[in-house]
């Protein structure tokens, strides 16, 4: 066979020949614009030209803060285009992590939409690798900042040349793009996409048996373009013509229920606390989502009773998937074997609950204390994955040993496999908390609570939360000389500087001792079974 390099602009290139006419429609702040993938193909050549024009060469790091909207689409393509490589940072992240990830990555340019500009502000003085900075806005003027030298994008385009060749000669194997995912503590994680990975992970989504995605979707990935590439979504959708809607900045329940509505949506893609949410604004209103064919749901386990309302009530089939920033992230997909369709309504369900089978193209070994695990929908181990499009390192980072041993990628999900293959996450071994899509680390909120003075012990663990699927609860022991003169409020209101608000803790528990394994680690699984109901309605 011919042995041709599979690259992300050549996924580009293909919308362009075969579906010029085809739209990519992006809400902004200033509302909703239509783009043509003619016009996104021209508009992404004169980006990868401006680049060049600016200093950007092959294998250097372009960042984005960024909404989803069609600007961040086209750097998508414009940068790996080039044989650059796209950086998408998390906008979420603390400033010391903002700061940390863009030194590491070495990001050239940073390309940031105008409503995030105080992001970057605050820590310019900071940044050692930053060359120029972009301004997405949709005004004709430029904001004012004091982030220096800056280019306006649009501007930008307005000078460069729509005819740009995309490198034709790139290795497959060479990075296209790059994000970070958290660790257990510290810094977060590198992970380098190739181009062969992206396009064939593009595949893995357009298979009937898993995503499904096609020229004739309407595709709405609500998921962000910086949380594992909006789940390869804007790439595989682009290379299959598929129509893109994307939510920009503001994606509230309504304008999300309103964008499935007016553009017909018929796939979107989402963490659980996106579908708590809708489904909220969906019983509250009259809306009419009758086009919808898949919620994909991943991140954090989709829990049953919410499946079962979008399929029964809105009549919106639901697609649980897992997987992971290291993954592309697409590993596995729930969806009954065709022999399965005729089983009790509820048996159904519960299957489709669980994370689901393995994607073609992958390997899995589910790892116990014995080795391999029975298939027998009990016996636990650690999910380790390898495939083509799963990393094999941490970008620079020796952290590397820790997750990638013998050619897996040890995944530090817990999880049974029944006897059709199955799996279904039960628990996990990184000491990480994920709230609404993004992790906390227990582990730096210890560590930090261990520091005051009135603190004996200190152990953070997830609680299940209605809205957020899980919340920090800290189980704090005070040394016995403080035990009546310091409360929740004084710990709170001392974590409060250290972290961003979204970590704090939603509550601070005082107990006596915490219970302790027979090496005396903190016997987390004990305090999350005691917690578990804490933060439901009316418990805490
Ligand atoms: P991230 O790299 O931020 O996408 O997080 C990946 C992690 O999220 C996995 O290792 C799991 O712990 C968790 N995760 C992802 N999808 C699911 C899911 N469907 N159910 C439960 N946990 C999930």
């Amino acid at each position: 066979m011919m042995n041709m390099p599979l690259t992300v602009g050549s996924m580009l290139e293909r919308a362009e020949k075969f579906f010029p006419k085809k739209e990519v429609v992006s809400r902004t702040l200033s509302g909703v614009h239509r783009f043509t993938y003619e016009e996104i193909g021209k508009r992404t050549r004169r980006l990868s030209s401006a680049l060049e024009r600016i200093g950007v060469s092959q294998g250097d790091r372009v960042g984005t803060l960024a909404w989803n909207h069609h600007r961040h689409l086209e750097i998508y393509f414009a940068a790996p285009g080039m044989g650059a490589v796209l950086h998408t940072i998390n906008l979420r992240l603390s400033q010391e992590h903002l700061v940390y990830v863009i030194n590491h990555a070495e990001d050239k340019v940073i390309l940031i939409d105008e409503d995030l500009l105080p992001l970057i502000e605050g820590i310019k003085d900071r940044l050692t690798s930053v060359e120029a900075f972009i301004i997405m806005s949709d005004n004709d003027e430029l904001p004012e900042t004091d982030l220096s030298p800056v280019h306006s994008y649009e501007e930008l385009l307005s000078e460069a040349d729509e005819s740009y060749e995309f490198v034709k000669d790139i290795d497959e194997n060479a990075p296209a793009g790059m994000c970070y995912t958290s660790a257990t503590t510290g810094n977060p994680k590198g992970v380098v996409y190739s181009h062969r990975g992206i396009v064939l992970h593009g595949f893995a989504m357009a298979l009937a048996d898993t995503a499904a995605l096609s020229e004739s979707d309407r595709c709405m990935p609500v998921v962000p373009m910086f949380h594992a590439n909006a789940w390869g979504l804007p790439f595989a959708a682009t290379w299959l013509g598929t129509t893109q809607v994307l939510p920009g900045p503001q994606f509230t329940p309504k304008l999300l229920a309103e964008f499935i509505e007016s553009e017909k949506v018929t796939v979107t893609a989402g963490v659980p606390t996106i579908w708590l949410g809708l489904l909220k604004e969906l019983d509250e209103g009259n809306y009419d989502t009758s086009s919808v064919r898949a919620v994909l749901c991943g991140g954090s386990a989709a829990p049953s009773g919410m499946i079962k309302a979008y399929e029964t009530k809105y009549k919106m089939p639901f697609l649980h998937a897992y997987g992971m920033t290291e993954t592309s992230p697409l590993v596995t997909l729930s969806r009954l074997k065709s022999y399965q369709e005729d089983l009790p309504e509820q048996d159904k369900l519960d299957i489709r609950a669980k994370q689901g089978l393995l994607v073609p193209g992958l390997e899995m070994k589910v790892l116990g204390a014995n080795g391999e695990v029975a298939w027998d929908g009990e016996e636990m181990g650690e999910l380790l994955i390898r495939g083509p499009w799963i990393a094999d390192e941490y970008y620079k980072d020796e952290r590397t040993e820790e997750a990638f041993r013998d050619g897996w990628l040890h995944t530090g999900d817990v999880v049974t496999v029944d006897n059709e293959g199955v799996i279904k996450i039960v628990d996990r071994t990184k000491d990480l908390i994920k709230s609404g899509g993004e992790w906390i680390s227990s582990v730096d909120l210890e560590n930090a609570l261990m520091a005051h003075e009135a603190v004996f012990e200190a152990s953070v663990v997830a609680v299940a939360h209605p809205e957020w699927q899980e919340r920090p609860v800290a189980c704090v022991v005070l040394k016995d000389a403080y035990k009546d003169t310091v409360s929740a409020e004084d710990l709170q209101a001392f974590l409060k500087p250290q972290f961003a608000k979204w970590w704090l803790p939603d509550d601070i528990v005082f107990l006596d001792e915490i219970p302790k394994t027979s090496v005396g680690k903190f016997l987390k699984r004990s305090l999350r079974d005691k917690l578990k109901d804490h933060l439901l309605s009316g418990t805490k």
